[in-house]
């Protein structure tokens, strides 16, 4: 994927009359291309940033019935979650894997009775397609957990997506460059725009920060999931919708594995109303996520000393050699969209149910979807047909042009110091529409979370490969070069050498 294919593609967009432009590249937005591509509607994705470079790669990367929606009794969700996940299953075989987890509860909580009943249920809700629950007494991770804390667990199955979040987003997205037709494009940004109701199209303002370049686009009906943003988008085209979004920002310490952390844990909190995870991912245990109600979303996505300070204490009260800070690998933030109908007074978000909702505009052919999830993002697809439907708006082509292309088994190549093979920059640049240094680091690859300080090592040791990857994208100009890597080492420095320093 080069500069000239770019401009190409620019100028064909200019000329189609789409069916449907979507706003936001993350999961909800990639889920709904590939399945309104597949269905035949000429589609154009649009995504400001880099595809995933929102929420979407943040997440703990589960695919779930959502277990702790059981606390409040709601079986029905609990249903619905389950059968997405089996569904998700069955449609991405090569991306979402059935794996064990272990439940921990606390000591002194609940009866073991009364959680085997629960996981019996759970089991049940989905329809017994997961292995049985079973109450384990002996596990391998109390090597490294205070043993006295947890008297049993319980191990249970759900899915995960692999190799990440990032990764499993740009699997829905790319697609052989074999038409304009359906195209997704990254670093383009839905500016503005209105409703022409002479032609009955929208006219929209978009702005290309590959090419540099402003362009008037056509489509019959939008579909606004641009998550977190969703809001100040329809604000800013004048769509009114009964749902509005709450923001829960979600952080996650990277850690060196400890040995013998072999499933994904679920501990209990003190109080038993949430669980906290520590989830073995390749070099790294992921653990966390916090739970912060935010009102300004400028502040949401870098980790405070705070959140870390929070973090290490709850994990030291489990596990039996102290973690400090110099365990820690990398940090991952996100923001939940988290949708309510209408006002808000709780202080924090944990209450807020964690299932989709979507909204199709009476007036004009707008459609938003809100707290888009992995889990549930092929139903949300599947309602926008149905939204489609509606508007009495059918796919225009005849036959289907859409031939996604297998980025699951890329060109592999190492990287200093990672046991484990990485796509190579080459294929990224090439075929995976990766433009920059940080695009390949953090989602192209999950270098910048296995490997400290981002990729660059404790003692930026890994700075001159770094700055051949640069080269890469930067033509080979020394001057880019330079400059690209002094604004990855300053971007390291400012959200993560210096958090860190502060929550010391
Ligand atoms: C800590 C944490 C853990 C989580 N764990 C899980 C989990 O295990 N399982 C699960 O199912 N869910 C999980 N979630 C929830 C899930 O990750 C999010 O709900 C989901 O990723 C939201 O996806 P999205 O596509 O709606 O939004 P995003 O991924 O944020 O995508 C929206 C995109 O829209 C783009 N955009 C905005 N405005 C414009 C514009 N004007 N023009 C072009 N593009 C624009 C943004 O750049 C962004 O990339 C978790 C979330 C967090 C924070």
């Amino acid at each position: 994927m080069n500069l000239d294919y770019r401009k190409k593609q620019l100028d064909a967009i200019e000329q189609i009359d789409f069916d449907v432009v979507i706003v936001g590249g993350g999961i909800s937005g990639a889920v709904v291309f590939h399945h309104l591509a597949q269905c035949g509607f000429r589609v154009l994705l649009l995504e400001k940033g880099d595809f995933a470079g929102g929420t979407s790669q943040s997440s703990a990367m589960m695919v779930w019935g959502n277990l702790t929606d059981l606390r409040q009794l709601s079986l029905l969700r609990v249903g619905r979650s389950c059968a997405s996940r089996e569904n998700l299953i069955r449609r991405k075989s090569d991306w979402v894997f059935p794996q064990k987890f272990r439940y921990l509860p606390v000591k002194n909580g609940r009866n073991a009775f009364s959680s085997y009943a629960a996981f019996y249920t759970y089991w049940i809700l989905g329809a017994g397609r997961r292995s049985f629950p079973r109450y384990k007494k002996e596990f391998v991770e109390s090597a490294f957990l205070k043993r006295e804390n947890f008297p049993y667990s319980f191990e249970y199955e759900e899915a995960c997506v692999e190799p990440s979040d990032a990764r499993f987003v740009l699997g829905w997205i790319l697609n052989q460059p074999n038409t304009f037709e359906q195209t997704a494009l990254n670093y383009c940004q839905l500016s503005g725009g209105h409703y022409e109701t002479s032609d009955k199209h929208w006219h929209l303002e978009i702005n290309d920060s590959i090419c540099q370049r402003e362009l008037v686009i056509k489509a019959k009906c939008v579909v606004n999931t641009a998550g977190v943003w969703t809001d100040k988008l329809n604000q800013q085209f004048g769509i009114n919708s009964p749902y509005k979004h709450v923001f829960g920002k979600g952080v996650f310490l990277g850690i060196k594995r400890p040995s013998n952390h072999q499933l994904t844990l679920m501990i209990e909190t003190e109080d038993e109303e949430g669980c906290l995870a520590l989830i073995p991912w390749r070099e790294i245990s992921l653990w966390g996520p916090t739970e912060t109600h935010i009102t300004n979303l400028d502040e949401g996505f870098a980790a405070t000393p705070e959140d870390i300070r929070f973090l290490l204490n709850q994990i030291n009260r489990h596990v039996s050699e102290l973690i400090s800070i110099k365990d820690i690998v990398s940090l991952r933030c996100g923001v939940r969209p988290l949708p309510i109908q209408g006002t808000f007074s709780d202080k924090n978000t944990f209450g807020v149910p964690r299932h989709y909702k979507a909204f199709a505009d009476k007036q004009l052919p707008w459609i938003s979807i809100y707290g888009g999830k992995i889990t549930s993002s092929l139903l949300a697809a599947q309602k926008v047909e149905s939204f489609l439907k509606d508007y009495k708006l059918l796919p225009s082509l005849s036959a289907i042009r859409f031939s996604p292309l297998d980025i699951s088994q890329p060109e592999l190549e190492s990287f200093p110091n990672l046991t484990e093979k990485v796509p190579s920059v080459r294929w990224c640049a090439e075929k995976e529409m990766c433009w920059n240094l940080e695009d390949y680091l953090r989602r192209r690859t999950n270098i910048s979370q296995w490997i400290p300080r981002g990729g660059l090592g404790l003692a930026n040791e890994n700075s001159s490969h770094l700055k051949e990857i640069a080269k890469i994208f930067c033509n080979n100009d020394e001057s880019k070069v330079s400059a690209s890597i002094n604004d990855y080492q300053e971007k390291i420095k400012r959200e993560f050498d210096d958090v860190l320093a502060q929550a010391a």
